[in-house]
């Protein structure tokens, strides 16, 4: 059973993706498993090259730091040549009207206004059925967003089987465990993104101390100054409950009776979310200070993707009348 899981380097990873995603892919994952660092989906929108190829391999120290096997990871672009094959494959499977269906376009083009939004936008799902079915995944761990790209990755397996010949294993989606989502300090109605361009409320992996410590000290929280995990109506302390709770593995509810003020909780957030990240981010740290042992993990990812792969790309090709 493999199941595949990315993150995308569209900034600096924060302990929303730690949490939620990289921390629990580490402990609960199977050795099956595969992570990758989606950097050619952050191409979809006005991105810096080299900031980019900076952060897809912070991205990767970052999932090796937190204890993901180095043989379950690999870095997308390193298959480009597969994938870009594979994509054109599918694109030629999937009609203008299911690309344009997907939300996630509505929503991202909507802001840039629909003409102006690149179709690497308008096909990045394509690309990311191509991961999945080039790899073979059989599950895909996906929050809501990403539900639809799965439904359609699994559209396309079936059509070109049925249309060219049996190839792919037809994904499905799973929903992991309920992950809390970290709210973002600064403005806890909304969830702590790598991608805002605004980051007081954005505690990132790579913070020092004193850096978590003040953006911890600045959360917003509310006037009411009672001290209960309510949160619809307390959700900047809430989240800073939540928070707590991952790091020292309690329920949130049981962290609040601990405290009486909001002041001594949020010292108490700053010094558990420090202690929680200082060993990866000295782990990523020394991995990046070490090009070396992260270029080797780099490549030995790369060969074994692409191997896993071959096989169902050239039985594609053939089966498609092409290559
Ligand atoms: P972007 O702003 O580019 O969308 P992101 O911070 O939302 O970045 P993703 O690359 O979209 O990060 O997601 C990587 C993983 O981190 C996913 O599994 C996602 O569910 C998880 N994740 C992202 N943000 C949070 C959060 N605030 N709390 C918990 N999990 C999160
Ligand atoms: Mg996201």
């Amino acid at each position: 059973m493999t199941r595949l899981s990315a993150i995308t380097p569209s900034g600096h990873a924060h302990v929303g993706n730690y949490l939620g995603a990289v921390r629990r892919w580490a402990r609960e994952g199977s050795a099956g498993d595969l992570y990758f660092v989606s950097d050619l989906h952050a191409m979809t929108t006005p991105y810096h090259p080299q900031r980019l190829r900076a952060r897809a391999r912070e991205l990767l120290a970052v999932l090796i730091a937190a204890g993901i096997e180095p043989d379950q990871v690999f870095v997308q672009s390193d298959l480009i040549r597969q994938l870009g094959a594979l994509t054109w494959l599918l694109e030629c499977a999937c009609s203008f009207g299911e690309a344009a269906r997907m939300t996630q376009f509505k929503d991202k083009a909507g802001a840039e206004g629909r003409t102006a939004a690149r179709v690497g936008l308008l096909t990045y799902p394509v690309l990311m059925a191509a991961d999945i079915l080039l790899q073979g995944a059989d599950e895909v761990p996906v929050g809501d967003d990403q539900e639809q790209h799965v439904e359609l990755a699994r559209a396309l397996a079936r059509r070109f089987n049925s249309t060219y010949g049996e190839v792919f294993v037809v994904p499905s989606a799973v929903t992991p465990a309920a992950a809390a989502r970290v709210r973002d300090l600064a403005d806890p109605a909304r969830k702590m993104d790598k991608s805002r361009s605004d980051a007081v409320g954005v505690v990132y992996i790579l913070d020092d101390p004193d850096m978590v410590r003040r953006k911890v000290k600045r959360a917003v929280t509310d006037s009411l100054g009672r001290l209960e995990y309510r949160p619809d109506e307390q959700p900047g302390l809430a989240n800073l409950l939540e928070i707590l709770a991952a790091c020292t593995g309690k329920a949130p509810r049981e962290v609040a009776d601990g405290f009486d003020s909001y002041d001594r909780l949020k010292e108490a957030v700053a010094d558990a979310l420090i202690e929680e990240l200082r060993p990866i981010r000295d782990r990523v740290r020394g991995l990046l200070d070490d090009p070396l042992e992260l270029d080797n993990i780099r490549a030995a990812g790369a060969v074994r993707a692409t191997e896993r792969g071959s096989h169902r790309l050239e039985s594609a090709l053939r089966l498609a009348g092409v290559g």
